[in-house]
């Protein structure tokens, strides 16, 4: 994804654009996934917003959690609560790929090598054949061949003792569904809506070894999920089977650095993080957005991918720190943490229906812990709570979220306040300027 995203961007700002793809074909790969709105606002600045609005669908997961009983721990609130997008990646890809021209695109065509002088790039693919290029972009994923050319002494992707199934519904199946997250201990179920009345599930659990196999995703999916709220024993049962994807999830420690010389990495080679804050992608295309910005005018292509750099990496690794620290507690599978969050979390805060659909203080089946310090989007329920509670006597009144400039602005809800250290307001120190979406819309 964040190939063609950088390609889009480039050819914007009036280059020549070659993409070199791996696999075969750009086919229907991998499951949904949804964004937060800086996502969107850096597809606005490639030119690709209004495609990305149509083949998404709003989702309130991000503020709707549950508890495996269907009780609710907190309920979208429109007026309050910040939407994600949902869609299939499959359709993003397309969307991304129609804006560079098919005969830019070159399937089927790896790269094994790559090296640099004072005047250009010289990548080598797996055929033998050689290309020169000004400039070279890494966005070949987590496991990046560019990144180990470049970077031998990079550290190797971390195993975050994460496992995640995913699967799509068949269309209509099951609909409409409006996006929820359910909570276990150790584990958790999410799900979004997507077009064409298919619904993107996924389930992430604490898994303490890689490279586990099983004979049935589903069926797996399945045991563990068992006696669970509806949908989700619907959902499953609206899969097909083999389109159950099991991923192990890796991440990367932060680099020291992006780019040398007329080399950059971009995306997960660059940043690879855990998807639980959903900000993966949405930082592919704030890369995008900014390689393509600094190129602007910029004296050399050194000198842009040094901006680049400078502009994206704080940024970048400050999310990728929260979102594996993220899961460490929203993933815990510790007794202690799963009773202590309910206690931190008074019904009386809770921001559930009527006082039946809660479930009694500490009881019920396991919960970890709320998510703390959690930003793009998913917000934190304990904090949240707190903020929102009348005082007595006195009518309730809704805190403004300050707005930043930047692309911030429109992703953190929460702001100076959090538990594992981390606050928004860090985050925004290392805002990407809205001035490269400018800077992009205005080039040539
Ligand atoms: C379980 C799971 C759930 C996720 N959920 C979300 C979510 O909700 N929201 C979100 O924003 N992100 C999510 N992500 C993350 C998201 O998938 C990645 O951040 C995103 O795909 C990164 O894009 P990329 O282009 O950097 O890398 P990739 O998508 O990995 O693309 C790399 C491309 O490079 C090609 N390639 C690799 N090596 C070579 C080579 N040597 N030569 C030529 N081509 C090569 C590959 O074939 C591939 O097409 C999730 C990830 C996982 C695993």
């Amino acid at each position: 994804m964040g190939g063609p995203a950088a390609a889009v961007g480039r050819l914007r700002g009036g280059w020549d654009v070659t993409v070199l793809e791996r696999a075969r074909e750009l086919g229907e790969v991998g499951a949904g996934w949804s964004f937060a709105p800086n996502a969107l606002r850096a597809a606005d600045a490639l030119g690709v917003g209004e495609q990305f609005r149509a083949c998404s669908v709003p989702t309130e997961a991000g503020a709707t959690m549950r508890l495996p009983d269907g009780a609710y721990l907190m309920r979208f609130q429109p007026e309050a609560d910040q939407v994600l997008l949902a869609n299939h990646r499959a359709d993003l890809q397309r969307v991304l790929a129609r804006h560079v021209p098919a005969e830019k695109i070159r399937t089927g065509c790896e790269v094994t090598g790559v090296r640099q002088d004072g005047a250009g790039v010289t990548v080598i693919r797996r055929d033998g054949g050689e290309m020169r290029a000004d400039l070279l972009v890494g966005a070949d994923g987590i496991h990046s061949t560019v990144r180990r050319g470049v970077w031998p002494d990079a550290p190797e992707p971390v195993f975050q003792r994460i496992l995640c199934w995913r699967g799509v519904t068949a269309p209509g199946a099951v609909w409409p569904v409006r996006g929820f997250q359910t909570w276990s201990r150790g584990a958790r179920f999410g799900a979004h809506p997507l077009v064409g009345e298919r619904v993107f599930w996924f389930l992430t659990v604490r898994q303490e070894q890689p490279g586990l196999r099983f004979d049935d995703d589903l069926g797996e999916v399945a045991a563990r999920t068992r006696g669970w709220h509806k949908p989700i024993p619907g959902l499953l049962a609206a899969t097909p089977p083999e389109a159950v994807l099991r991923h192990d999830i890796h991440d990367l420690d932060p680099l020291p650095s992006y780019a040398k010389g007329r080399i950059a990495l971009l995306g997960d080679a660059a940043h690879a993080m855990t998807p639980f804050l959903a900000q993966d992608a949405c930082q592919a295309l704030e890369d995008a957005v900014v390689l393509a910005a600094e190129a602007v005018g910029a004296d050399s292509v050194p000198q842009a991918l040094d901006r680049y750099d400078k502009a994206r990496r704080p940024r970048s690794q400050q999310v990728q720190r929260m979102a594996r620290t993220d899961p460490r507690l929203s993933l815990s599978t510790s007794g202690a943490t799963y009773r202590l969050m309910p206690a931190m979390t008074p019904p009386g805060l809770h921001r559930h229906g009527s006082p039946q659909e809660r479930p009694p203080l500490g009881l019920g089946p396991p919960v970890h812990a709320p998510r703390p310090g959690a930003v793009m989007g998913y917000r934190v329920p304990m904090v949240e709570r707190a903020r929102r509670r009348p005082r007595a006597g006195r009518p309730h009144r809704r805190r403004a979220v300050p707005k930043r400039p930047g692309f911030t602005r429109h992703i953190g809800t929460v702001s100076g306040v959090s538990t594992n250290g981390i606050t928004t307001s860090s985050t925004a120190r290392h805002s990407t300027p809205d001035e490269h979406g400018s800077r992009l819309r205005a080039a040539p």
